[in-house]
């Protein structure tokens, strides 16, 4: 009697293990695409944003160029890729642009 409550006792517990397994792998998502939006946020502001979003558009199986934008995404799209390399150039430019600005304003007024 006691080995049958014994062998309910850790099916159950198997039972809450598998559930939290699956908790663990919806947090984790949930964290990375948090983590994205905010790298997004510090890096870029709006466009890095809008660059993030396209990514995780991308990363979740759907095209982001313009010949299918939305589609649902089988394989690789080189269209898709060359348009998020582009952006993220892009987005990598601006940065920069930023940064050099606010150094030459710092010392165009001091200058
Ligand atoms: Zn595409």
């Amino acid at each position: 009697m006691e080995v049958a409550a014994l062998k309910q006792r850790v099916a159950a517990l198997y039972d809450e293990l598998a559930n939290l397994e699956v908790q663990i792998a919806d947090l984790a998502e949930e964290n990375r695409r948090l983590r994205l939006t905010q790298m997004a946020q510090e890096e870029g502001g709006l466009e890095g944003i809008a660059f993030a979003a396209l990514k995780q558009l991308y990363d979740d199986g759907f095209h982001v160029c313009n010949l299918r934008f939305g589609g649902m995404r089988e394989e690789a799209c080189l269209f898709c890729a060359d348009l998020l390399h582009r952006a993220s150039a892009g987005e990598g430019r601006l940065a920069e642009a930023q940064r050099a600005d606010r150094a030459g304003l710092g010392s165009e007024s001091a200058g």
